[in-house]
């Protein structure tokens, strides 16, 4: 089984439980290593992320939890940082924050401009996205798309995150290929190009398994056509529920792990006694 999970949101941004919640779930699904992991605070306002005035008691929180804790799980404190592809940077505030942090993961959730206070997201809504592609791109998914891997690869070239988050997010509220068809060649070659860049890198892909629960049918990121892509390139791997409630903790663990070993992943990664290591798939 997978006893990981480095993507845990709280009350401390868009999820519904404490902190101390979300471990205790953890806990009970058989864990052994919880990386914490909220929204860091974007430079515009908004009501998903954390507040700036809150780090500080969630980065406590999580040092008392650790303490606690201590016998029965490992505790990490990390953050889901937002990277901007109209500023190809991740935000100032962010960069002073993540020496404090045990692992950073880093994501992009915005289209656009960032700057001002009417931001458009990739994840809110069908409606949001489709406004966003029409307002940036005059409606042209295609070279929003080629903008959004382009992002990925230089936030991942850049920055090098220990964890890219959720790679393939923009298929969200693309049910029947609403705004693009992920099977044709176009799609594919800019993904491609995107684990390319990646692979030069030692960034781990998230598989990303809360999807379904938060959006049902989306399936889980990546898709699955792009696990053998990522397995030709080394690309090491970690898990995260996305988890925004208990619920979510080790959401779809054993379809995810029956896949990967399908596909002919061997090992992913854990964070175990404070550093990065292997762990057999299957153990
Ligand atoms: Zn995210
Ligand atoms: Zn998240």
């Amino acid at each position: 089984m997978l006893l990981a999970n480095y993507h845990v949101h709280s009350d401390y941004c868009d999820g519904t439980n404490k902190l101390e919640e979300m471990v205790i779930a953890g806990v009970a699904a058989g864990l052994t290593s919880m990386g914490l992991s909220s929204h860091f605070p974007l430079p515009f306002s908004n009501d998903w992320t954390m507040k700036v005035e809150n780090v500080k008691n969630y980065l406590d929180e999580i040092k008392r939890l650790k303490k606690k804790y201590t016998a029965i799980i490992e505790l990490y404190c990390g953050m889901e940082i937002d990277y901007f592809i109209d500023r190809q940077d991740i935000s100032d505030l962010a960069k002073k924050i993540i020496p404090q942090l045990d692992y950073n993961i880093m994501s992009i959730h915005t289209i656009g401009k960032t700057f001002g206070d009417d931001v458009s997201y990739i994840d809110e809504s069908q409606s949001g996205f489709a406004l966003g592609i029409e307002k940036y791109y005059h409606g042209n998914i295609q070279t929003f798309i080629k903008d959004y891997y382009e992002g990925i690869k230089n936030m991942v070239i850049t920055f090098e995150p220990d964890i890219l988050g959720h790679i393939d997010l923009i298929k969200k509220y693309n049910h029947d290929h609403y705004f693009f068809n992920e099977n044709e060649r176009w799609y594919q070659k800019i993904v491609t190009d995107c684990l390319d860049g990646i692979a030069k890198t030692k960034t781990k892909i998230e598989i990303n398994t809360g999807a379904n629960l938060r959006c049902p049918g989306v399936g889980r990121y990546p898709s699955d056509w792009i696990i053998p892509e990522m397995i030709k390139r080394h690309i090491p791997i970690t898990i995260g529920g996305d988890s925004h409630s208990i619920a979510g903790i080790a959401y779809e663990y054993k379809e995810a792990e029956t896949y990967l070993k399908k596909c002919g992943y061997q090992e992913y990664w854990m964070i175990k006694k404070g550093r990065w290591e292997v762990q057999p798939l299957g153990v």
